[in-house]
């Protein structure tokens, strides 16, 4: 079903909204990297941690994350959790050729220059590949997924060589206390190195809880999906 803001955008959006053409489109498992090139994209400026505000078929806007940025070509990584939401819907069916139009880059997970440790899901492993290719050497990833060969194989493929992954585990509690020591390990609290936090809002509300009883506090958190609600931003 459309979005009012989808419709909106449709509309009126001729001036906000960027075009790009798909150029390929990789199947990864329950993954899709997407490849897109548009003559506006030379005209924006990009950090890591930015997003774009995709105008779907049918009117709906969904949130993505660029992982890089270069010379009028971008990609994302989409995490197909399902098939008949309108995101996996359209990254499936998604062709070489076809016109994509958004809004953005858009300011989302900024961090400050330095050091990161990144702790999210399946839906953060374009934002940890976004700040390895901005700040090679500098990121520490620490996923929960449902499947770690894949979650492995997709990571790889846009240029994330290791992060450390968690499978989901039953006891919620126990599997954010694991997220937040491998954290800590990873240098969260550490001076000079900041903490992304990002993905599901269960997630978030979680490990952001066991890193507080462990002193660290100041995290950057950004929800990017919460079960019942639809195209979070
Ligand atoms: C700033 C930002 C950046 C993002 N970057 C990325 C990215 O690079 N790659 C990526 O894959 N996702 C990313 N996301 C998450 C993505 O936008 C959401 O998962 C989005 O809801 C998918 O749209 P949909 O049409 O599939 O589902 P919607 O129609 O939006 O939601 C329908 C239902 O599906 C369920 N749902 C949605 N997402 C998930 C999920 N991941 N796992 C399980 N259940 C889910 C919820 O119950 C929701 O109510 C980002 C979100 C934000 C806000």
């Amino acid at each position: 079903m459309s979005s009012g803001k989808g419709r909106l955008l449709s509309f009126f959006g001729g001036l906000l909204l960027t075009e790009a053409t798909i150029t390929h489109n990789e199947a990864l498992g329950p993954y899709r990297r997407l490849s897109l090139r548009g003559e506006g994209l030379q005209a924006k400026a990009f950090e890591p941690g930015d997003k774009l505000q995709l105008l779907l078929p049918g009117d709906d806007v969904r949130t993505y994350t660029p992982i890089t940025w270069e010379k009028g070509e971008t990609s994302l990584l989409v995490y197909l959790h399902g098939v008949t939401t309108p995101a996996p819907r359209w990254a499936q069916a998604a062709a070489p050729g076809d016109v994509l139009r958004f809004i953005g880059p858009q300011r989302s997970l900024s961090l400050p220059p330095g050091p990161v440790v990144i702790v999210g899901d399946e839906t953060s492993i374009a934002v940890a590949a976004a700040f390895v290719h901005a700040r090679p050497g500098q990121v520490k990833a620490l996923l929960s997924v449902k499947d770690v060969q894949a979650a492995r194989d997709a990571a790889a493929a846009v240029g994330l060589a290791s992060p450390e992954l968690f499978v989901r585990e039953a006891d919620a509690s126990a599997h954010h206390q694991r997220l937040a020591e491998a954290a800590t390990a990873a240098g969260a609290g550490a001076p000079g190195v900041s903490v992304g936090l990002c993905g599901g809002a269960a997630l978030i509300q979680g490990v952001r809880a066991a890193l507080r009883e462990k002193g660290v506090s100041s995290v950057k958190v950004k929800a990017y999906w919460a079960p019942g609600k639809v195209g979070l931003d």
